[in-house]
């Protein structure tokens, strides 16, 4: 039997996904002896022109990171997905757009606005630079995950992905036993199931940022009025975040029973946030408790946004 053929692509990302592949330690020996990475354009000097050459179906795995920015981008996870047998969506940002998403609370043309300033010096698609023509990838209206321009077989979640949840992966797919489509490599329950910390759902009576307070060791931070956003979160990663005192920020998704991570967790605060009071005095108590959240869009739709309820027209672009 030949070597499983690995194709590895960056979309919109930061190249923190690219580099986490290396963090399996000794693994990637195991994953040098039984692979070959036939398309890696971080690493290796393979055209667009020779993956278009591979016949369709004849890449094994291919794992994209980053979201669709460009229509470079929204091209390549096409093709990808006609070359690949198997396609993943690596990361938070292939798989909900992922803090590049949250470049849609802008428009196109506000962004290039602040970049570039007045129209006539926006990058043009085509133009011209000493006789020759120059093509620039179109610029897209918004963000979208992978997952709204082609179907996704797998999702290795997390910001970028932990270690844990890579190695899963490449074991499965070197002992030829990848799960069925649509899993997803991590915990089907919530951080808050493998969290060490305490949880006693107490009632928040004034929401704090980590820099603010000490927090107690042992309890749940969303107890002391940190925002941690462990109830909203697959598991996967150890709790490292909680474990180092500082919250959840949610980079490995919703579990499967939840639409909407940041709705579902604004929704969980709402209801914890009480002071003892009665009637007008306790909504404006509380009013005033979740005045305290600095940065709603940045807190409960950090990785979220371009895959939350608030942008499902930008779906229709599917296709
Ligand atoms: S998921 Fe995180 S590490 Fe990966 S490309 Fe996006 S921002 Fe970078
Ligand atoms: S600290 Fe966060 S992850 Fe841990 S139990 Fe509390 S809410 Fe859940
Ligand atoms: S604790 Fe939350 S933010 Fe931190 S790595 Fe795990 S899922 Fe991501």
């Amino acid at each position: 039997m030949g070597k499983i053929k690995v194709g590895i692509y960056w979309a919109a990302s930061c190249g923190g996904c690219d580099v986490s592949l290396l963090e399996i330690d000794e693994q990637i020996l195991d994953v040098a002896a039984k692979a070959d990475f036939v398309f890696w354009p971080c690493a290796t000097d393979t055209k667009y022109s020779d993956l278009r050459a591979y016949q369709d179906g004849s890449i094994d795995v291919v794992l994209f990171n980053g979201a669709i920015r460009t229509q470079e981008n929204h091209d390549l996870a096409r093709l990808l997905r006609d070359k690949a047998k198997h396609l993943v969506a690596y990361g938070s940002c292939a798989q909900m757009g992922g803090v590049i998403g949250l470049a849609n609370l802008s428009s196109r043309k506000e962004i290039f606005t602040t970049l570039f300033g007045e129209k006539s010096l926006w990058p043009q698609e085509e133009s011209n630079q000493d006789g020759y023509p120059l093509h620039l990838p179109a610029f897209l209206e918004r963000v979208l995950p992978l997952v709204d321009v082609v179907d996704v077989d797998y999702v290795i979640p997390g910001c970028p992905p932990p270690k844990e949840m890579v190695s899963k992966f490449f074991e499965a797919l070197l002992e030829g036993k990848l799960p069925e489509i649509g899993a997803v490599f991590a915990a089907e329950k919530n951080l808050c199931d493998e969290c060490p910390r305490e949880r006693k759902e107490e009632r928040i009576t004034r929401i704090v940022r980590p820099h603010e307070i000490e927090p107690k060791q042992d309890s749940c931070l969303l107890d002391q009025g940190i925002i941690c956003m462990g109830p909203a979160t697959r598991g996967g990663c150890g709790a490292v975040c909680p474990l180092a005192n500082m919250p959840c920020t949610g980079c490995a998704g919703p579990t499967a029973n939840i639409t909407d991570q940041g709705a579902t967790m604004l929704n969980a605060i709402a209801s914890l946030i009480g002071t003892g009071l009665e009637g007008e005095e306790e909504l404006e108590a509380e009013e005033a408790i979740l005045a305290e959240i600095d940065d709603v869009i940045g807190t409960f739709y950090r990785f979220s946004l371009a895959a939350s309820i608030f942008k499902g027209a930008q779906r229709e672009q599917r296709g």
